[in-house]
């Protein structure tokens, strides 16, 4: 046998012997999927995941997971805009008075930066954009936005929760002003109390989840979701989730939804 023969032999012995290891099965000639079982999660599907709800569904905790679980980031428009307000240039000044005035940014605005955001390496196997979009206007120029950038979303998840449920939440909740992290003294407390587990910045409530206006804006919100679910409800890629299941059971619905999605 031949030098070269025999190199080949043992390449094949060790990728079979791999394949038998990781479980795989032989796909039907054709098919042109890789030759492996998907995992739990699946890290090489390419996911884009549009994460929507209201405040207090659980939306950055379940972004947070799956960015984890796909090796993808995690965008919220609130994020980007304190990036782009802290920029030291005119547009990030104004950016930063309109923020501070909590005044609402134009959306014009916020789709230019989520253009840019998806344009970075780090996003090219997918993402999770977590709470956009929040209105029919929004959803109109996201889907022009993908479609540009050549990147169908892959999952619309629309977390539902119970108004009541979702006031409770919003008022026993506590955010990281660096990161954006939000916890729960209940349902998902950070490992040393009052600190974030990333940075270990002192949690704050934010002033709009006092109860009055928690109420408020949950009601908003209920509105807004009617619209998102008139828009993206009858396509393929709609999931409405329980969002009153723990984060392990709704992270799993979403897991098996996206196996049966193309990417
Ligand atoms: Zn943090």
């Amino acid at each position: 046998m031949g030098r070269v023969t025999q190199w080949l032999y043992r390449i094949a012995g060790v990728a079979l012997v791999f394949g038998l290891t990781a479980g795989s099965t032989p796909l039907p000639s054709g098919s042109g999927q890789a030759p492996y079982v998907l995992a739990e999660t699946a890290p090489h599907q390419v996911v884009r995941i549009l994460l929507i709800g209201p405040p207090g569904a659980g939306k950055s905790t379940q972004a947070m997971r799956l960015a984890t679980a796909y090796g993808v980031p995690s965008i919220s428009t609130g994020q980007l805009l304190r990036e782009a307000a802290a920029a030291p240039t005119a547009q990030g000044s104004d950016l930063k008075a309109t923020l501070d005035r909590g005044d609402l940014v134009a959306d014009d605005i916020v789709i230019a930066l989520l253009k840019e955001r998806l344009k970075k390496p780090d996003a090219a196997n997918g993402w999770v954009l977590n709470g956009f979009p929040r209105t029919l206007m929004q959803a109109l120029a996201l889907d022009h936005l993908l479609v540009d950038a050549q990147q169908a979303a892959s999952l619309v998840v629309a977390l539902q929760v119970p108004e009541k449920v979702l006031v409770d939440r919003l008022v026993h909740r506590l955010v990281c002003p660096t990161c954006g992290r939000s916890y729960s003294a209940e349902s998902s407390p950070p490992a040393k109390p009052g600190l974030c587990d990333a940075d270990g910045a002192t949690l704050v409530q934010r002033p709009e989840d006092g109860a009055k206006s928690a109420a408020r804006r949950v009601e908003d919100q209920g509105r807004l979701n009617e619209e998102m679910k008139a828009y993206y409800g009858g396509r393929d890629m709609y999931l409405s989730v329980d969002g009153s299941q723990s984060v392990e059971a709704i992270q799993r619905e979403i897991v098996k939804a996206l196996k049966k999605r193309p990417g």
